[in-house]
């Protein structure tokens, strides 16, 4: 994705019975901050932008690597009184902010992890056709879904390709949720 965020949680769940590992996954662009500031008001926008206090922020003064750390705000304006403080203890005259990306303190993250555990519940019951064990799930894309305008094959996947972490058993299951691409993504088209 460029150069986007991009938040990653894991869920694994070892099944010692089957000896295998089960793992649920969810995915998702972040708003990242981090940021050198001066004034009070430049927190504004940013608390604004992240539904402050429920995603919060850690302050530092002077850079990022300082190691005096202000962090687990409750309100707005405890994060504006220790600013403040922070200011006053800066040398260079700045404080930098950034994101707090520790789970108990991101209702991002724990949203995202809400769904990778369902992921990997939702994966713990599908089973194999040919051993049942559980954790059938997909694997990969195969396959190259057609234009919508010329036909060519393009880039995107057309088969789903389930396996089983016990066995290595694989099933190619047709993807549902499209049947052509948009003559944007297409090699021949739009090369
Ligand atoms: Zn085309
Ligand atoms: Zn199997």
């Amino acid at each position: 994705m460029g150069l986007v965020p991009w938040n990653i949680e894991m869920i694994v769940l070892y099944d010692y019975k089957n000896n295998i590992e089960i793992v649920g996954t969810e995915q998702r662009p972040f708003k990242n901050i981090q940021k050198l500031i001066t004034t009070k008001e430049e927190l504004i926008p940013l608390v604004k932008d992240i539904d402050f206090p429920k995603n919060n922020l850690i302050i530092r003064p002077n850079n990022e690597d300082d190691q005096f750390i202000k962090k687990d705000f409750l309100s707005v304006d405890e994060l504006f009184n220790e600013f403040d403080l922070l200011l006053e203890k800066s040398i260079n005259g700045v404080v930098f902010v950034e994101n707090d990306h520790r789970a108990h303190r991101s209702v991002n993250r724990m949203e995202a992890i809400r769904y990778a555990t369902i992921d990997l519940i939702i994966k713990c019951h599908s089973f194999c056709p040919e051993c049942s064990s559980p954790g059938f799930s997909v694997n990969r894309g195969e396959g190259n879904l057609p234009c919508e305008y010329c036909g060519f094959e393009s880039d995107t996947f057309k088969y789903l390709v389930y396996k089983c972490n016990k066995c290595s058993f694989e099933k190619r299951i047709e993807r549902s949720d499209i049947t052509n691409v948009d003559q944007q993504y297409c090699n021949y088209c739009n090369p």
